[in-house]
């Protein structure tokens, strides 16, 4: 990979504290970065933390608990960025999960709570952090990018709300990267498919036969799925795309995404 160096700037990453959200502020720390992540659960921010600390002894990172979908906590995040960092210059929004449900089985609530995570984890931070990223802007190079899926263009009826709620946030930041680019904050997303992460783990725990080994399970759901390239993706290769969509290093670039599906995409 290109070697870049961000001494000096400021990286934002929700969800910072598992999968794909931590390989991506890991990345950034890499470059010099400073790096502020946030998340619900203090214990698992609190062990990212350490384990970032551990890999980058002099890392610049602010770890505080915030909950996307609560006003106050986003800005309680961003007035501690602004006070331990002085500003930020990229924007990830990535704090989130997937609802798993048909048409058949998904309540009004759940419709809600759906449409209420999807994009007010964009809207929330997004509106939050404008004022410094405005201010980066100036400085070259300002931007935000959030992790979409790729149901947002290719649905699947086993997750109905998440698919449909995906639909929506995609046209939102094909908005928004045209209304903030006179103010030269670019807007970008990855579209991703299946990623090794946290909440893959999780249905690990829970669906996995008896015995069944991480390795075998996700091998078995990758074919089962026809994953071209065969395999789930890691959040490493997330990282790697969002650090792109992030940096200067695609400057020119803005309302586009980068599809990180393994092949699952059936449109040209
Ligand atoms: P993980 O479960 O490993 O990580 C999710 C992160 O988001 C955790 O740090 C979690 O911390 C945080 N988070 C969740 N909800 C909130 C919230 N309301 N406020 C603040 N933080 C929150 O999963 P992934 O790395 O897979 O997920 C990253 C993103 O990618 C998510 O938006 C997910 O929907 C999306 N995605 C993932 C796919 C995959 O296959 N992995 C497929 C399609 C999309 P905590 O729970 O402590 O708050």
């Amino acid at each position: 990979m290109i070697q870049i160096d961000l001494t000096g700037q400021v990286a934002v990453v929700t969800g910072g504290s598992s999968g794909i959200g931590l390989a991506t502020a890991e990345l950034f720390l890499q470059a010099g970065a400073s790096v502020a992540i946030c998340g619900r659960n203090t214990e698992r921010l609190a062990q990212a933390e350490a384990a970032l600390k551990a890999k980058f002894p002099d890392a610049q990172l602010l770890a505080q608990a915030c909950d996307v979908l609560d006003a106050d906590d986003v800005n309680g995040f961003a007035q501690a960025v602004q006070t331990r960092f002085g500003g930020t210059d990229m924007l990830v929004n990535n704090a989130g999960q997937g609802r798993v449900s048909t048409f058949a089985n998904t309540t009004d609530d759940a419709w809600r709570e759906e449409l209420d995570l999807k994009y007010f984890s964009v809207i929330r931070p997004t509106r939050a952090f404008l004022p410094m990223l405005r201010d980066a802007a100036g400085a070259g190079n300002a931007a935000i990018v959030c992790v979409n899926s790729l149901l947002a263009l290719q649905p699947e009826p086993h997750m109905v709300a998440t698919s449909s709620a995906r639909a929506g946030v995609q046209n939102l930041i094909k908005s928004l990267a045209v209304e903030l680019a006179p103010q030269r904050i670019r807007v970008n997303s990855i579209l991703i498919g299946i990623v090794e992460s946290g909440q893959w783990r999780r249905r690990h725990a829970a669906q996995a036969q008896p015995g069944q080994s991480w390795e075998d399970w996700t091998a078995e759901l990758a074919q089962k799925k026809n994953i071209p390239l065969g395999r789930f993706g890691k959040p490493e290769e997330a990282a790697q795309a969002l650090f792109y969509l992030a940096t200067k290093l695609s400057s020119y670039t803005t309302g586009s995404h980068i599809d990180v599906s393994g092949g699952v995409a059936r449109h040209v």
